[in-house]
């Protein structure tokens, strides 16, 4: 039996407004006139928070187009591009939702490490530490503040950058940032919080470590999703610590079948990923029987509409296309299921639930 050593982000500050510390945060950071990178959630281009970014020297703002869940092609093309404009910089820093964070995590790492980022999808490909990183979310949810990975979609799969290289060296939690998400992005983000802690907390590879977080991250979920009548102050706080529990709760776990069924929705259709979970959560009572009907609960009380249907008229291929990419994320069917998962998640047994979302 070996135990997993997980490295962990290095530097956090907590707190309403402490996004106005970043200055002083980053000081130490800078190397000569080697430039900060703001990478920025495009859905803040022309919204107050841009001019509180503290710009020196030769600093910049790239706006980072999320339409799409991050690509290797965006982060090689953002990292050459840096790279031929400024030679070295001092650091990237991400600000917005788990795609920008995920961004600036490879784009930091790409300024390092030779290649594209696709060669190292996988689990321990990075050689080189990358520049300095910071993380500042503004969704709560994804636990990307927290991971050691990067999830990108490459030329042939999507698969994260899972190094220890990858979590960041710094990240400032401030949940004002949170505040003018939209509900129903909010929900779908928040959801991935809720379902990390059912498939960690109903899982195999369940210790201690990771229910003591799991269940913090779940209480927290159900005081803003299930407790709450209305969306105030507090929600943001609270969720913004569910999404940092619920990342260390799978830091030493696993995620499970939501997980596992999405990635597969998501590299054929391109479905994001919170919705993805969403969409497939609302049909794996089978498995995790308390946890959907709470989910059911929250989707209603919420007033938030979940896709139906998404996978009607879809080709054979594309339904075998989707089971293989699903089948392929082994450790999270073993976390699921148990060692011997592949007996009970069998591609028809898969090819029946695909049909019903
Ligand atoms: P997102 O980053 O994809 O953003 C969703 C939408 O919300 C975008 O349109 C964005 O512009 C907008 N947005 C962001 N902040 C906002 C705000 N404060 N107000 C209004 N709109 C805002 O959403 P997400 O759910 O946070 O992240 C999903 C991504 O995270 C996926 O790419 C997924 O693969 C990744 N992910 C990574 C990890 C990890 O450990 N690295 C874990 C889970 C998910
Ligand atoms: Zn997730």
């Amino acid at each position: 039996m070996s135990f997993r050593n997980f490295k962990m982000v290095s530097y956090v500050v907590y707190g309403r407004g402490s996004f106005n510390q970043l200055d002083e945060i980053l000081a130490p950071q800078r190397k000569g006139e080697a430039p900060m990178i703001f990478l920025v959630d495009h859905f803040f281009d022309g919204k107050p928070l841009l001019s509180r970014i503290p710009l020196r020297g030769k600093d910049k703002v790239i706006l980072a187009d999320v339409t799409y869940e991050p690509k290797t092609t965006q982060v090689d093309a953002l990292a050459k591009s840096l790279k031929e404009e400024f030679g070295t910089i001092s650091g990237v820093i991400g600000i917005g939702g788990g795609s920008t964070m995920d961004l600036a995590k490879a784009v930091a790492l790409m300024m390092t490490n030779p290649g594209s980022s696709a060669d190292y999808q996988g689990w321990d490909l990075v050689q080189q530490a990358g520049v300095y990183k910071a993380g500042i979310p503004t969704l709560s949810g994804t636990g990307a503040e927290v991971s050691r990975t990067t999830v990108l979609t490459g030329p042939t799969r999507k698969l994260g950058m899972n190094s220890d290289f990858t979590p960041f060296d710094q990240i400032v939690l401030d949940p004002e940032l949170t505040k003018d998400a939209p509900a129903n992005q909010r929900f779908y983000t928040g959801m991935d919080c809720y379902i990390h802690c059912i498939e960690s907390l109903e899982g195999t590879y369940l210790n201690e470590f990771s229910k003591s977080y799991g269940a913090k991250a779940l209480d927290l979920c159900q005081k803003v999703f299930v407790e709450k009548n209305s969306w105030d102050d507090e929600c943001d706080d609270q969720l913004m610590m569910a999404s940092y529990a619920g990342g260390m709760s799978i830091a030493y776990s696993q995620v499970g079948v939501a997980h596992a069924v999405s990635y597969g929705l998501s590299y054929l259709l391109g479905t994001k990923h919170g919705i993805g979970n969403c969409i497939v959560m609302n049909h794996l009572e089978e498995y995790y029987p308390a946890g959907v009907k709470e989910f059911k609960y929250m989707v209603e009380k919420n007033h938030i509409e979940i896709p139906q249907g998404i996978c009607k008229g879809l080709t054979e291929d594309q339904f075998d296309t989707m089971i293989g990419v699903s089948l392929g994320m082994k450790p999270l069917w073993e976390n699921a299921l148990g060692k011997d998962w592949e007996k009970i998640m069998t591609k028809e047994k898969l090819r029946a639930l695909f049909d019903k979302l």
